[in-house]
């Protein structure tokens, strides 16, 4: 199973990415991630990267692409994988189309998260994570069930990332509409394009694009 997650930062991409891989035995691929770490490591990637993101804008294509390019090719993508943050521009995509037929893959599905632009700005100012084993928290719509203390590691230290404030937020949006969007129309002319009500509850958005899937592919591996 090979699938596309697209939507607006704030979405729930990775959230449905992160469910999805258990149930599918397939790999998220956060393109975020990757470039966080490459900005942790102090990497020459990461140094050209950490201003761009820092200002909500996008990294160049071509770095994407080449790193796209390996981590497509990596052992635990064997049985599928989730594309979380990519491609965010047509050119990413017509190079990912070339990627996968020269891998002799093909996608199953872009599945697209609508949520409304209001209220993504209240859910990315308001999210933040566990520093040890990264689980997803927000303020007031998922705060850890103990103040202060991670539900699934026990940790106690927490992180928020540095692009996740008001004014960064309301860039990446812009860069969405103005150069994501756009990737909407073309995966419709694919027919592989499907649509999600992404403000509904995590667990009902789950379960609709588990329809989506299912409906394409085997029966999901765990139940
Ligand atoms: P994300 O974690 O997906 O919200 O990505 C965080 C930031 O990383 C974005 O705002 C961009 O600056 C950069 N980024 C992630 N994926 C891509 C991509 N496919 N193309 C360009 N920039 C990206």
């Amino acid at each position: 199973m090979n699938l596309i997650l697209l939507g607006p930062p704030g979405a729930g991409k990775g959230t449905q990415a992160k469910s999805l891989e258990t149930i599918y035995g397939i790999s998220q691929i956060s393109t975020g991630d990757m470039l966080r770490a490459e900005v942790a490591a102090g990497s020459p990637v990461g140094l050209e990267a950490k201003a761009i993101m820092q200002s909500g804008g996008l990294v160049p294509d071509e770095i994407l692409i080449r790193m796209l390019a390996s981590r497509l090719q990596a052992d635990d993508c064997k049985h599928g994988f989730i594309l979380d943050g990519f491609p965010r521009t047509v050119v990413q995509a017509g190079a990912l189309d070339e990627l996968l037929r020269a891998q002799g893959k093909t996608l199953d599905a872009v599945v697209e998260l609508k949520v409304d632009e209001a209220v993504l700005v209240g859910r990315i100012s308001g999210r933040f994570a566990c520093a040890s084993c990264n689980a997803g928290y927000h303020d007031t719509a998922k705060p850890p069930k103990t103040e202060g203390v991670c539900d699934t590691c026990g940790g106690t230290e927490f992180t928020r990332r540095a692009d996740d404030n008001a004014e960064t937020v309301q860039a990446r949006l812009a860069a969405y509409n103005r150069q994501t969007a756009p990737l909407l129309p073309y995966y419709a002319a694919h027919g592989i394009l499907a649509t999600v009500d992404g403000m509904a509850a995590p667990e009902a958005v789950l379960t609709a694009i588990r329809q989506i899937l299912d409906a394409k592919a085997p029966k999901a591996m765990v139940d």
